[in-house]
């Protein structure tokens, strides 16, 4: 079993599709370990975001991910870090989404894509310890 880091970004709370979200991870057969409905701190927004750090997009997104409430969760299951990445679907939610994915079903722009799940093993680790510190 494995565990992924998710995120509802805030535009996924201010559009209420969180019920819609944790449906589907919840159907695929994925287990929450943990959840919160929380702002983030623009510290931990860099952290979370280090890897973009010099990316033209970077303060856009760290300005998006801080603009309201969002959800985190960790989530858990068999190759659950390629489970919910296959749920979401690609980065643009219009040219590479496709119809049946969460981005590919309700987003339009790249940047507003609604959630995030962890890319890799190591990212996971790593971001479950930036968002749920307490979490053994
Ligand atoms: P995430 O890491 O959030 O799951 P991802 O792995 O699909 O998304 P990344 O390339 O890691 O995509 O980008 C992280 C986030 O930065 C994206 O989810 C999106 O919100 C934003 N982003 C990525 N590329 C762009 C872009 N060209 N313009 C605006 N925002 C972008």
């Amino acid at each position: 079993t494995e565990r992924t880091l998710v995120l509802i970004k805030p535009d996924g709370v201010a559009r209420a599709v969180v019920g819609e979200i944790i449906s589907r991870i919840e159907r695929k057969g994925l287990s929450l370990v943990a959840l919160q409905l929380t702002t983030v701190s623009d510290e931990v927004a860099r952290g979370h975001y280090a890897e973009h750090a010099e990316k033209p997009f970077f303060p856009s997104l760290l300005e998006f991910i801080t603009s309201g409430p969002l959800v985190a969760a960790v989530v858990e299951g068999p190759r659950a870090i390629a489970a919910f990445r296959q749920l979401a679907g690609g980065t643009d939610p219009v040219e590479k989404a496709v119809p049946g994915t969460i981005r590919g079903d309700f987003a339009l722009e790249t940047q507003n894509n609604l959630v995030h799940g962890s890319d890799s093993p190591e990212s996971a680790e790593r971001e479950i310890a930036l968002w749920f510190p307490g979490l053994s």
